[in-house]
């Protein structure tokens, strides 16, 4: 059996004294990377959500343009979006044009309410998703993170993002509605660097998240996600890549998952054998393996039991 070994805040740089002190004063410590031109990165960390890190655990970014910044997703508290929001207004000397959120899970939205409603758009089932069910994720992450989330509430983009190409302030992009991470993924297109901002569509060196996947669709927005030409992909969670191999990483590790379980449930396994299969070696440094894959078995499992039992002769 494989042992798991937790990743440390030690591991980026913070030291656990200098994360000590993150916590006690909730700063995350916002740096941007310039990733293209004009085109901007905050980089979370690949790891679990915890009390050191408050949830910033996602990649969130930014695109200068004439009319202010174009805003990717807003992170996973009140508190990071009103220090990213601080962070760009420093960089930019300008406001806010427009914010997407990519998907309706807390690490990308619960920082929407750091910015004026009127320019927060996200796809109609992402702001439903939002509505209904964005108190419930917002008082969970507050049960993991703590403090971070003090006066964090869920808020709905009050706007459709419509998929195709849009200009803000002289910054040509194109949208794009995708779906099977969760119901409603927004992939971003940045057309001057060809940058693509995934969401969680992809993820990199980091295992894939599970709770609301729909793996057959997610795999189709993959051959879309590879079908257009950009130079540089921001993944949800994980380094930046220039190439395919972040998206050929998660098909993998997807395709993998859904026949592993399917496999295990064509034999009878019950969930907590399922969770003892071993993970393929090609995998094995993904960060957060051991538990996605396990909470994956505790997402996916039920239904493709159903699906075995269906298909069975009576
Ligand atoms: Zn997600």
């Amino acid at each position: 059996m494989r042992v798991w070994r937790p990743i440390v805040a030690a591991c980026c740089g913070l030291g656990i004294a200098g994360a000590a002190l993150a916590a006690a004063t909730f700063d995350y410590g916002l740096k941007a990377k310039e990733i293209a031109e004009g085109v901007h990165l905050f980089e979370g960390r690949m790891e679990h959500f915890t009390r050191e890190n408050g949830g910033n655990i996602v990649n969130t970014g930014y695109l200068e343009t004439s009319a202010g910044a174009v805003v990717i997703d807003t992170g996973p508290s009140r508190r990071y979006g009103e220090q990213m929001r601080a962070a760009i207004e420093k960089q930019t000397g300008k406001g806010i044009a427009q914010v997407f959120v990519t998907h309706a899970h807390p690490d990308h939205f619960l920082g929407d309410q750091a910015f004026a409603s009127d320019t927060l758009s996200a796809l109609p089932a992402t702001r439903a998703a939002i509505q209904t069910g964005g108190d419930d994720l917002a008082a969970n992450l507050y049960r993991m993170v703590g403090g971070w989330m003090e006066g964090t509430e869920a808020v709905a983009p009050a706007h459709d993002a419509k998929p195709g190409p849009i200009v803000i302030g002289g910054r040509a992009l194109r949208l794009l509605a995708l779906a099977g991470h969760t119901g409603a993924d927004l992939a971003v297109y940045d057309e001057k660097t060809r940058t693509l901002f995934a969401g969680d569509l992809v993820f990199f060196q980091r295992a894939p998240t599970t709770p609301n996947a729909d793996i057959g669709q997610w795999l189709s927005a993959l051959d879309q996600l590879e079908k257009i030409d950009f130079a540089v992909l921001v993944p949800g969670h994980g380094p930046v890549v220039k190439d395919k191999t972040a998206i050929a990483q998660t098909r993998a590790y997807l395709r993998w998952l859904r026949t592993a379980l399917q496999g295990a449930a064509r034999q009878g396994l019950d969930p907590t054998e399922a969770m003892q299969i071993q993970v393929p070696a090609e995998f094995a440094k993904l960060a957060v393996l051991q538990e996605e894959f396990q909470r994956s078995v505790v997402h996916l499992y039920p239904a493709m039991e159903l699906e075995t039992l269906k298909k069975a002769p009576h």
